[in-house]
């Protein structure tokens, strides 16, 4: 077993053209020297009054926090930066035979799906992950070793899964979720498609895309309170000459675009959220209890039996990733912040600071068949 910490990282995006044009001010700051955030508190242009300080400068520490908002500055952080804090390192563990998940965390607009998925030019953590898997199983294979790698890609709205694999139809088709001894929690019919290259991959993550996009523009916002899950499975079986063993290891990387945070606060579901048809998301508040009942120092001492206060069966996501938050896999969360938004980023901030508390205990997935 490797005992760790969730690894937390924050992402400050650039401004939007709407917010330039209002002339919006960027609150926050990062110290490359020593990976604190600092979010100021917001001032008033014309004014000298007393409530100017109400609110307050907060200073955050991360793993790592990437500065995206200025591209002059230089300690820009491109696409490759934030896809080098990990890749490395989590496709590493993937080939240990260890479990891996990265979840981007955010408020609509701040730079979730950009950092995930990315654009073509831009490319987020998902393409690049798949890109290195396939030179790496290309490149620098291992002696008499057969590697299967799998991808899924499902959506999680309203508390239904849906698989964007499929296409669409009227009405949507829900998946059940199921738990097994063997196989944990898993999605039931789920489509796991074969990928030999990453061109293959490249048609899934299109065809993904746009069935979460068709349900955007018809529905209103969809992505907003959908979470999205990619999922790669390697299948690596080696066969040893010399004992004539068998070895068959199993890594699964989830890559998570969450949906926006603001969909968390159950306090405010009145007026507007009612009308929007929705309630609050409940698969992130529970992602919020989930997060605050594993962070929590008490869970660490004596005497308690922490199963029974992690609320992961109260929701669709958390259960889907329980392993992925306090179980059997190596995770990463990247805190995506907006530059002039004082309440939601103090709020994602917080959210990232009780995360990096979580400790999980990955250990390899491996079968020996003589
Ligand atoms: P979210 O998925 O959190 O709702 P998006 O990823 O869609 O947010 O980002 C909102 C907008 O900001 C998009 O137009 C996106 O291209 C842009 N954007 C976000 N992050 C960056 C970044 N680091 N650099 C450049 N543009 C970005
Ligand atoms: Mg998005």
């Amino acid at each position: 077993d490797d005992p760790g910490n969730v690894k937390v990282v924050v992402r400050c995006r650039a401004f939007l053209k709407r917010e330039r044009d209002k002339g919006a001010q960027c609150l926050i700051r990062m110290d490359p020297a020593t990976q604190k955030t600092i979010l100021l508190a917001p001032t008033d242009d014309d004014d000298n009054s007393n409530t100017r300080r109400v609110l307050e400068d907060k200073e955050f520490t991360f793993d790592k926090s990437f500065w995206s908002h200025d591209e002059a500055d230089p300690h820009y952080a491109h696409q490759e930066d934030v896809y080098r804090s990990f890749a490395e390192e989590f496709l590493d563990h993937n080939f240990e035979g260890y479990h891996t998940c990265i979840f981007a965390y955010g408020q609509t607009g701040s730079g979730k799906s950009y950092t995930m998925m990315g654009t073509p030019d831009q490319p987020g953590l998902i393409p690049r992950t798949c890109v290195e898997l396939f030179e790496r199983i290309h490149q620098d294979p291992q002696p008499n070793t057969n590697y299967h790698v799998h991808v899924s890609y499902f959506e999680v709205y309203n508390e239904h899964v849906r698989d964007l694999l499929q296409p669409r139809t009227n009405p949507p088709v829900y998946l059940k979720i199921r738990e097994s001894q063997t196989e944990g929690v898993y999605v039931q019919g789920l489509t796991e498609a074969e990928v030999k290259s990453y061109a293959d991959v490249e048609r899934l993550m299109k065809l993904g895309d746009q069935s979460r996009t068709v349900a955007s523009t018809k529905m209103n916002d969809t992505s907003s309170r959908s979470h999205a899950v990619f999922t790669i499975r390697l299948k690596q079986i080696q066969h040893s000459l010399l004992s004539d063993q068998t070895i068959e290891r199993t890594a699964r990387m989830r890559l998570v675009d969450l949906a926006g945070s603001e969909r968390a606060k159950s306090t405010e579901a009145t007026g507007q959220r009612l009308k929007e048809g929705g309630q609050i998301n409940k698969s992130l508040t529970t992602l919020g209890r989930v997060i605050a009942a594993l962070a929590d120092p008490r869970r660490h001492g004596k005497g308690r039996r922490p199963r029974d206060i992690v609320p992961y069966r109260d929701s669709v996501l958390t259960w889907l990733l329980k392993d992925s938050l306090g179980g059997n896999s190596k995770t990463a969360m990247v805190a995506c912040i907006a530059p002039s938004d004082y309440e939601e980023t103090l709020s994602t901030l917080r959210y990232a600071d009780q995360a990096k508390r979580i400790r999980t205990r990955a250990s390899v997935n491996q079968d020996c068949m003589s």
